[in-house]
C-alpha cells in the first residue's frame, strides 16, 4: 500500500509520520524547494506549536459538532505522544506551547528525521495539479512517477503567509480540478487591520506605541469579537495579537467597525476625581502618568479639547466625551492585510462538504486535512494543534481502514 500527501507542511507530515509508524508506504509532494516553509516562520520562527488550553471557542467553523470529534481524537495526551515519538521536547509560556529549544527549525529537524527514518520518501519543487481516479487507485498530476496511490491525503494548506494571491494556494488548484467543491471563499486573518480613526485625528505620533486596551469588534453594530491585550498603533492601522484575532472576523460582506477601550477597569467616577485632582493641570498634562503624550494627544484631539485649556474649565460634557472617547475609541473602513502578510486563510472547504472520517464521500481514498479545511483558530498555537489533529484523524481513518 502507497499513500501520497500532497503538501509538505505541518498536517502533511504529521500525517506522513503517522502512516509510516503504522509500516504503511508514504510519498510526500511538496510544489516549493523545501518542505515545512510555513512552520518555519511560524510563532516568529519560535513556532507556538499548540496550547494547553484548547477549546471550541477558539475556533471558528460551522461544524463545531464535527470539529468536536477531530479535536478530542487528537487529546493534549496523544498530542505529547507524537511530540515524544518524534523526539520534540515542549515548554509552556501562558498555556502556548513552544519547541524546547524556542526554535522552529528543531520542529523541521525532529519531522523530517522522523519520515526519512521510516523510509518515507520527499519529493519537493513538485505540484500536485489535480488526482484522477484509475481502477487500482488515484494517480498524481504532476507526479512523474505516475505511481498508482491507494489513498491521497490532501495537506495542501492555504496561502496565508506564503501567497500573495488566492489562487497560489494549492487547494483551489488541486480541488477544482478534482472535485466540484462548495468552497468557502478563503480570506486572510490573524493580520494587522488598516483602519482609519472616525475622527479624522491625526494618528501619526502615536505611530509604534503599544497600549493595553479591550478592542471590540462589531458588525452591523452588535458585537462579535472582543478581547484584552497590547494593541499597537501602526501606519495606516492597528497592531497586536487582539486585532489578530479580530481580523479572524472581519468579512468585507458586512458592515464591521472597531472600537477600542483604553480604560476597561475605570468608569466615569474615575475620571472626574482625576479633574478633580489635577485641575489646575492643562489637558496637555492631564494624562501624564496614565498614557504616554502621543496617546493623550490623540485622544484630547479626538474629543475636540485644546491642550491649553485648563482642566478646572472643562465642562461635564467636555469630561463625558472625552470619558466616552477613552471607553470607546472609534475605527471605520476596517480592511486586512494580504495574504503574503497574514498567518491564516480563513474558509476553504467545509467540513460538512466530506464524509465524516474527512473523505471525499464521492472519491473515497482522498482524505483532506489542514488548513485547507475551513476550520480557523485564533493566535496563540491553535492553527498548528488543528492542522496536526486533522491530520491524525485522517491517518487514523487510512490505519482503520488498511
Ligand atoms: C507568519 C506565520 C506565523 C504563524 N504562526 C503560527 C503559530 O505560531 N502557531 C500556530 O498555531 N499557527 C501559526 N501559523 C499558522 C500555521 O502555520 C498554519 O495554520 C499551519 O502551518 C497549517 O498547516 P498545513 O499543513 O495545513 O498547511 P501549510 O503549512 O500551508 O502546508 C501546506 C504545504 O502544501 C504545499 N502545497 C500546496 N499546494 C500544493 C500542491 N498542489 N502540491 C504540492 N504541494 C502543495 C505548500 O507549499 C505548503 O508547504 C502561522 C502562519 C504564518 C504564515
Amino acid at each position: 500500500m502507497i499513500t501520497a500527501v500532497a503538501g509538505g507542511g505541518y498536517s502533511g507530515f504529521v500525517c506522513a509520520c503517522l502512516l509510516l509508524d503504522a509500516g504503511i508506504r508514504v510519498r510526500i509532494f511538496e510544489r516549493q524547494e523545501k518542505v515545512l516553509k510555513k512552520l518555519m516562520i511560524s510563532g516568529n520562527g519560535r513556532c507556538n506549536i499548540s496550547n494547553e488550553d484548547i477549546k471550541l471557542s477558539d475556533y471558528i467553523c460551522k461544524d463545531k459538532e464535527r470539529l468536536a470529534v477531530i479535536l478530542d481524537a487528537f487529546s493534549r495526551e496523544k498530542e505529547m505522544a507524537f511530540f515524544k515519538a518524534a523526539g520534540i521536547e515542549t515548554f509552556s509560556e501562558d498555556g502556548r506551547i513552544y519547541p524546547f529549544s524556542g526554535k522552529a527549525s528543531s520542529v523541521y529537524d525532529a519531522l523530517r528525521a522522523y519520515v526519512l527514518e521510516r523510509g518515507g520518501e520527499i519529493i519537493t519543487d513538485t505540484c500536485i495539479n489535480g488526482i484522477a481516479p484509475v481502477s487500482s487507485g488515484f494517480v498524481l498530476t504532476g507526479d512523474a512517477s505516475e505511481t498508482v496511490y491507494d489513498k491521497v491525503m490532501i495537506c495542501c494548506g492555504g496561502c496565508a503567509g506564503i501567497y500573495d494571491e488566492e489562487n497560489k494556494g494549492g487547494v483551489p488548484d488541486i480541488i477544482n480540478r478534482t472535485h466540484a467543491f462548495k468552497y468557502e471563499k478563503t480570506r486572510p486573518a490573524l493580520t494587522r487591520i488598516y483602519c482609519k480613526n472616525i475622527y479624522g485625528t491625526d494618528m501619526k505620533k502615536a505611530e509604534g506605541t503599544r497600549i493595553k486596551g479591550k478592542v471590540y469588534l462589531l458588525s452591523d453594530g452588535k458585537e462579535i469579537y472582543s478581547e484584552y491585550g497590547e494593541i499597537q498603533f501602526i501606519k495606516g492601522g492597528l497592531s497586536g495579537i487582539p486585532v489578530f484575532n479580530c481580523s479572524l472576523y472581519l468579512d468585507d460582506t458586512k458592515n464591521t467597525e472597531l472600537f477600542i477601550d483604553l480604560i476597561p477597569d475605570m468608569d466615569f467616577s474615575y475620571i472626574e476625581d482625576r479633574a478633580k485632582r489635577f485641575g489646575k493641570r492643562q489637558f496637555e498634562t492631564f494624562f501624564y502618568g496614565l498614557f504616554t503624550e502621543a496617546v493623550a494627544g490623540i485622544i484630547l484631539s479626538a474629543s475636540g479639547i485644546p491642550v491649553h485649556k485648563k482642566v478646572e474649565d472643562a465642562t461635564e460634557d467636555e469630561l463625558l466625551l472625552l470619558y466616552n472617547n477613552l471607553k470607546s475609541f472609534k475605527f471605520k473602513e476596517l480592511r486586512t492585510d494580504t495574504f503574503k502578510n497574514s498567518q491564516l486563510s480563513v474558509g476553504g472547504i467545509a467540513l460538512c462538504e466530506l464524509s465524516d472520517e474527512l473523505e471525499i464521500p464521492d472519491m473515497k481514498g482522498i482524505y483532506i486535512a489542514g488548513e485547507a479545511l475551513a476550520v480557523s483558530g485564533k493566535c496563540g498555537g491553535y492553527n498548528l494543534h488543528f492542522a496536526a489533529a486533522s491530520a491524525a484523524y485522517i491517518a487514523g481513518a487510512v490505519i482503520k481502514n488498511a
